[in-house]
């Protein structure tokens, strides 16, 4: 070290310079690469980085970090993608999927009772744009083929959608997009790659929000977008254009999640599909689940999903929000968070929370109603979480 090193102020804004020179140590786990910018040897090390890409190079985080591209990878293993790209949350991926496709004039169709934030996106931006904007029930083919216009350009669906838990046959979808050219986009946060791998049955491309089941334990926000390298390219610049970028920490949160995802999704459909029966056996409320019979696409889940059939249940308290409130306070050890997918099971809201964004009509149509109550089911003992939500029933609706 130089005398001039020696001095605090320089010393301090160098701290950290020594592991420009120690031998790369090798940790298990990767490391975080929680940096802005990357450096350069000289003009000609930068020069090779914009003409070549050499992988594993970066310049700075906004635009790419090996953490952040970690996550991407592992999620495009799963669902049998050849690329992917990772962004700030499930909205800034369906943000840059729909900024990078859409231009004004074109018509997308969306699901009607697709997530909340993805209609008020089109919604509220894009249609100011000149993007219009149709919803249809797109569980139903012959309803999505009426809802297609000429200047269909982009069908997005949900493989599970909520509340309800309809199931999109995308293949019949895909079918549809092809016909018209237009583009199917897969929201598969609900399914996860463990039951549903979209881009296998035709879809163009899927989003996920990695906050969910991907993350898995309620503590990062994150988004993964997978298709071909072609719209996957263009989907990264404007995620990373937009500045909805994932940072490095939450990149490497969601790839701890990425390596229980199996175990818990498992775990967590088993418990849902014993939880369902529990409560369509005891009949006192309506039980939404895929996995029940009484399920109005159980035979088409059965069909594409590996034998299971998600983690959410979704149950028809009376519809007052008094008797709601009871249910939830008779509880206790099973919050109100109005999200879903961690490793504890939670409860929420659809009416006053994922579809407020929604006039009452639409909601209506949806089959969304005040007493609708989502169980996101967790990874407890199954037996504990049956008689927990049995004896809140008790409180609403004596036996
Ligand atoms: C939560 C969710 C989103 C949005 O994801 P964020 O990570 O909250 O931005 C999109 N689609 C579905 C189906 C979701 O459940």
């Amino acid at each position: 070290m130089t005398e001039r090193m020696a001095r605090p102020e320089t010393a301090g804004a160098r701290a950290d310079a020594p592991h420009r020179v120690r031998e790369a140590p090798r940790p298990e786990t990767m490391p975080i690469y929680q940096t802005s910018v990357f450096s350069f040897v000289d003009v000609d090390d930068v020069m090779d980085y914009y003409e070549e890409h050499p992988p594993g190079r970066y310049l700075y985080t906004r635009n790419g970090n090996p953490n952040v591209d970690v996550l991407a990878e592992s999620v495009a293993a799963w669902e049998k993608a050849p690329a992917a790209c990772a962004a700030a949350s499930g909205m800034g991926a369906i943000s840059g999927a729909l900024l990078a496709l859409c231009q004004t004039g074109d018509h997308i169709l969306m699901s009607r009772d697709i997530y909340g934030g993805t209609f008020v996106l089109a919604h509220t931006i894009l249609e100011r744009f000149g993007v219009t904007l149709s919803t249809a029930d797109l569980s139903d083919t012959a309803a999505a083929k009426r809802a297609i216009t000429p200047r269909t350009r982009l069908i997005v669906a949900e493989s599970i959608a909520n509340p309800l838990l309809q199931v999109a046959d995308i293949r019949a979808l895909a079918g549809l997009s092809r016909q018209q050219g237009a583009l199917l986009l897969i929201d598969n946060t609900f399914a996860t790659p463990l039951l549903c791998r979209p881009l296998l049955e035709g879809a163009d491309l899927t989003v996920h929000s990695a906050t969910k089941y991907i993350g898995g334990h309620s503590d990062v926000s994150a988004g993964v977008v997978c298709g071909n390298e072609d719209l996957v390219a263009r989907v990264r610049q404007a995620i990373a254009t937009v500045g909805a970028t994932l940072s490095p920490f939450d990149a490497w949160l969601a790839v701890r999640g990425v390596k229980t995802l199996h175990l818990r999704m498992e775990r967590q459909c088993d418990n849902a599909l014993r939880l369902s029966e529990a409560l369509a056996a005891d009949g006192r409320v309506k039980v939404h689940y895929p996995g029940l019979p009484s399920h109005p696409q159980h035979r088409l889940a059965q069909e594409r999903f590996a034998g299971r059939f998600g983690a959410i249940v979704t149950i028809c308290l009376p519809d007052d929000i008094e008797q709601v409130n009871r249910f939830m306070n008779a509880l206790p050890d099973i919050p109100f968070a109005p999200s879903l997918a961690g490793v504890r099971t939670t409860l929420s809201h659809p009416w006053t929370t994922s579809h407020r964004g929604f006039s009452e009509e639409q909601r209506t149509a949806c089959g969304i109603t005040p007493g609708l109550v989502r169980i996101s089911v967790g990874i407890e003992h199954p037996d504990d979480l049956t008689s927990e939500i049995r004896s809140a029933i008790d409180t609403v609706l004596p036996a």
